[in-house]
């Protein structure tokens, strides 16, 4: 058993610290909202009264908070209180150059820190079924890959500090572009008389298959369980979505890479969250690319 400080018990950290606690460790757990902070009592969270106080008695510490600017302040925050070799381990989707400075925070103060976002949604927090990109030493990665198994079911080292970050705006980068490119087809195909569900099954079998198509497919029937059979609920919403593609053309700029579809893929997303799009799930922008009348008639 590891005694674990949980601070941020929202949509993600909530499941996730009671996966902890299911697990058989002792959760200290904090969250601004005191609803959250009922609701993961109710499932055996011990409920501190600041993240300094859920920090001072763990061994381990795991933050899953909105942005880098949340992480930064929290860690600044708790890590005078923490004891020192205390591991940190932030599982947010943040912008590299952050995870790169709290990893310098937690090394100043004696700690070992890990980043650690993740994939997977609501739904892999719940199920305890999320992946895990972590970046930091060999050592805090060893430390941390037991507490992360108690909440995912693949935990994968990309490297040194910040790489875990890298990995996931990487990822959600090709997540962005392949739904676009998915949603383009099944409009083209309308407009040729195709049905959805012969143009699923030729190219969810063939050269065109991509995750886009096979688990969130953007048109109701091919995949009863996608959002887009859910009146485009979430799912991964829009505006999350396009968070992540933001977090990757900022590390684009830094880098000097060139990520023109990215690009392409984070303006789509503003203009489809700016029309008032950002709660619904992802596929939604399927609407927005069949023309503007065809999102104002399925506002989601
Ligand atoms: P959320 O807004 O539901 O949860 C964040 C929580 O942090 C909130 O409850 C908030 O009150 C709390 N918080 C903010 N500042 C705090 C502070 N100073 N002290 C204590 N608590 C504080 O967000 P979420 O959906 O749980 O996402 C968390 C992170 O995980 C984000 O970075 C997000 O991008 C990432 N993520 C989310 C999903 C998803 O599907 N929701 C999937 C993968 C990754």
């Amino acid at each position: 058993m590891t005694t674990i400080a949980f601070i941020g018990l929202g949509h993600m950290g909530g499941p996730m610290a009671a996966n902890l606690v299911k697990a058989g460790h002792e959760v200290l757990g904090y969250d601004l909202v005191a609803s959250l902070r009922d609701a993961s009592a109710q499932d055996g969270v011990s409920i501190a009264a600041s993240a300094k106080e859920a920090v001072a008695r763990a061994e381990v510490v795991i933050t899953m908070l909105p942005m880098g600017k949340h992480v930064l302040a929290v860690w600044a925050d708790v890590l005078p209180a923490a004891r020192k070799g205390t591991l940190f381990i932030d599982s947010s989707t943040i912008d590299v150059e952050s995870a790169r400075k709290a990893h310098a925070l937690a090394a100043e103060a004696g700690m070992a820190s890990l980043d650690a976002p993740v994939s997977g949604g609501v739904g892999g927090a719940k199920a305890a079924s999320l992946t895990f990109m972590a970046g930091g030493s060999d050592e805090a990665f060893a430390r941390a890959k037991p507490v992360l198994e108690a909440m995912g079911r693949k935990i994968v080292h990309c490297g040194p500090a910040g790489n875990g970050q890298a990995a996931k705006i990487c990822n959600n980068m090709i997540l962005g572009i392949s739904m676009i490119g998915v949603c383009e087809a099944f409009a083209l195909g309308e407009k040729l008389g195709l049905s959805h569900q012969a143009l699923f099954d030729v190219a969810s079998t063939s050269s065109g298959q991509c995750w886009s198509l096979t688990s969130y497919c953007p048109v109701p029937g091919p995949v009863p369980t996608s959002p887009a059979n859910n009146d485009y609920k979430p799912g991964f919403a829009a505006a999350l979505m396009l968070k992540d593609l933001k977090l990757s053309q900022e590390a684009a700029l830094a880098a000097g890479a060139a990520t023109p579809m990215g690009a392409e893929a984070a303006q789509l997303y503003a203009l489809y969250a700016g029309a008032g799009h950002g709660e619904a799930d992802f596929s939604g922008i399927i609407h927005f690319l069949r023309g503007l009348g065809a999102v104002e008639a399925t506002k989601a």
